[in-house]
């Protein structure tokens, strides 16, 4: 067991991380069409930050240069938490990869539709991706198992979690998350 790897999860931080994923699965659920108020914008941002970062080492690799940079932020935290073992931060940052699924999903089903504001109004990503790879008229079939794959992960750090929290219960106090 790697008991020390982690900070210890109180039952009080778990009761805040609940509040916070409740307060986040309204949200999501609030904002139909899988546009989430403020963390989409966020990831919007990261996503437009993306395609000229990774189009400075190939022009071909730009149009994935979107979905690569608002994946690779969460990745970067998740990274971040992990090493300092801090389990909840750890949590939420692969909960927002996760998540970036669903916005990722949207855009993917969006392929043959077209119906989407584009930011910049440039080239359509996955139109331009499912076409190159020949798939396009699976988009709404792909963007359906991304959604689903984001899902599953939004979950699995919930319940890891609760199995920390869980085990942590005997643990004495004194490290710091
Ligand atoms: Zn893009």
């Amino acid at each position: 067991m790697d008991e020390c790897r982690w900070g210890k999860i109180t039952s009080w931080k778990l009761a805040g991380f609940g509040f916070g994923l409740g307060a986040f699965f309204g949200l999501l659920l609030v904002c139909e069409r899988g546009f989430v108020f403020g963390l989409d914008h966020a990831n919007l941002l990261f996503h437009e930050a993306g395609h000229p970062i990774i189009g400075l080492f190939s022009s071909r690799l730009e149009t994935y240069g979107g979905t690569i940079g608002q994946l690779a932020f969460p990745v970067l935290l998740a990274v971040s938490f992990w090493r300092k073992g801090q389990a909840l931060s750890f949590a939420a940052s692969i909960i927002w990869f996760f998540e970036n699924g669903l916005n990722i999903a949207r855009y993917m089903a969006d392929a043959r539709a077209l119906e989407l504001p584009l930011v910049g109004g440039g080239d359509h990503d996955w139109n331009t991706i499912f076409t190159r790879w020949n798939v396009l008229q699976y988009d709404l079939n792909i963007a359906g198992t991304v959604k689903c794959i984001g899902w599953i992960g939004m979950t699995l750090p919930i319940l890891w979690v609760v199995w920390r929290w869980w085990c942590d219960r005997k643990r004495p106090d004194e490290s710091a998350e």
